[in-house]
């Protein structure tokens, strides 16, 4: 059966549903993405710290990660259009995070679903972390897990012009137009409605639209818990020579890895008290100078002399539910999938979640990778599947 499939957004979420689905062998029909920012001024799909890490605290999640580093490195291959091979620039120099006495039974427990699920993590006490990365001070901290390979960071823009690049080259069209209603069929969406007046017809529908995605759902009724939270990235450059440093998370949550030959990228998420919805995209510079300099100066002595040369802020999706994805058909709306809420993983997750959607509707199941922990059900029945990894 020929199937007409509309995808409202086009950022890594909708353009890997969307490549990924037109390249599925036993896919007939049409794919029409409808992007109405096509530069990606705001997508969180180009504001990204673009990183991936198998250190999760639930198994659909390190599964997820698996899929999406392997993805990662065959990126120039599986994206390539023609002779032209995407590169995403995977730099796999790990993921170190660190914890403090009171956090030790949480990284251990961790720790062991992790390598049960197959990630090439190891747990290292104070003086083996000293001893691999001297540059680190360890006072207050009692133990540290590192990942050993699989983890590290990409090109996310470029990941997202490849799949989207692919997309094209095997037939799906992108519409520059915002996405503003439904045509309801009965207990289905027959069309989607236009800024312009016109209308797209279709067989299945996702919702891929980022940080917005409880606007699509409003439309239907639908109360969607994803918001967009700003998150802010500052841009530093360090005069003292940090070799292979990976990305190291502080017991405080603040963050810091290297970007390119010297510089780094570093922030921290605020406190859920002072994390109100959509916020302007303004970088929050006091974030900076009263928390993530002063953390980063006594974990790593050399940023003392770290300068500030950028900064960006970005929305997560965040899904105030249980800060995990929403992925999979809506129990009554029967043509409408969610790929929504990945709350700060979502680029990672994009090779998968795509993946996962295309067998959904070629297949009306899941194949490779079984994504129903992310259904939609779990938020009306209350199954919170808490992520405690939130970086
Ligand atoms: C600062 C920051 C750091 C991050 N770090 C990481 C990281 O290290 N690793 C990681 O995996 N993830 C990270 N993330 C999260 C990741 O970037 C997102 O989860 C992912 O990009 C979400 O992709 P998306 O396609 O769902 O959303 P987006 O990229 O935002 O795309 C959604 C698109 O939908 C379009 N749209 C919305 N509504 C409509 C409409 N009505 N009509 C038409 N178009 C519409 C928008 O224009 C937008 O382009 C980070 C995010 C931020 C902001």
């Amino acid at each position: 059966m020929r199937q007409k499939v509309v995808v409202i957004g086009g950022g890594a979420i909708g353009s890997a549903i969307a490549c990924l689905t037109q390249g599925t062998p036993g896919f007939s029909g049409e794919i029409t993405v409808i992007e109405r920012d096509p530069r990606y001024t705001r997508a969180s799909s180009a504001l990204s710290a673009s990183s991936i890490r198998q250190q999760f605290s639930s198994a659909i999640n390190i599964r997820m990660s698996a899929f999406g580093i392997e993805f990662l490195r065959r990126a120039g291959e599986l994206l390539a259009v023609g002779n032209e091979r995407p590169a995403v620039g995977l730099t796999e120099q790990g993921y170190l995070f660190l914890a403090s006495d009171s956090g030790i039974d949480i990284l251990e427990e961790n720790h062991r679903l992790q390598r049960a699920n197959g990630a090439d993590v190891v747990l290292l006490d104070p003086a083996q972390l000293r001893e691999r990365f001297p540059w680190l001070a360890t006072g207050s901290v009692a133990m540290g897990s590192l990942g050993l390979s699989g983890e590290g960071w990409f090109d996310g823009y470029s990941l997202l012009q490849g799949l989207r690049r692919k997309a094209r080259a095997l037939g799906v069209t992108y519409l520059a137009a915002e996405a503003c209603g439904f045509e309801r069929d009965g207990a289905r969406i027959g069309a989607v409605r236009l800024a312009d007046g016109s209308s797209v017809a279709c067989d299945v529908v996702v919702n891929a639209a980022g940080p917005w995605a409880r606007e699509p759902a409003a439309w239907l009724g639908i109360e969607l818990p994803v918001r967009a939270r700003r998150r802010c990235v500052f841009v530093v450059s360090c005069p003292v020579r940090i070799e292979d440093a990976p990305l190291v998370i502080d017991p405080s949550g603040v963050w810091c890895r290297p970007e390119g030959r010297d510089r780094f990228i570093c922030g921290i998420s605020p406190d859920a008290a002072d994390d109100p919805d959509d916020l302007a995209l303004e970088v929050d510079h006091a974030l900076f100078e009263n928390i993530v300099w002063p953390t980063l100066a006594a974990r790593v002595p050399a940023f003392e002399a770290l300068r500030l040369t950028g900064a960006w802020a970005g929305y997560y999706e965040f899904n105030t539910f249980d800060q995990n994805g929403i992925v999979g058909f809506h129990p009554q709306v029967q043509n409408l999938i969610f790929a929504n809420g990945f709350s700060g993983h979502g680029l990672q997750q994009s090779p998968a979640v795509g993946r996962g959607v295309a067998e959904l509707i070629v297949h009306g199941g899941y194949r490779t990778l079984d994504l129903s922990p992310l259904a939609f059900e779990r938020i009306a029945a209350q199954r919170a599947l808490i992520e405690r990894n939130v970086v």
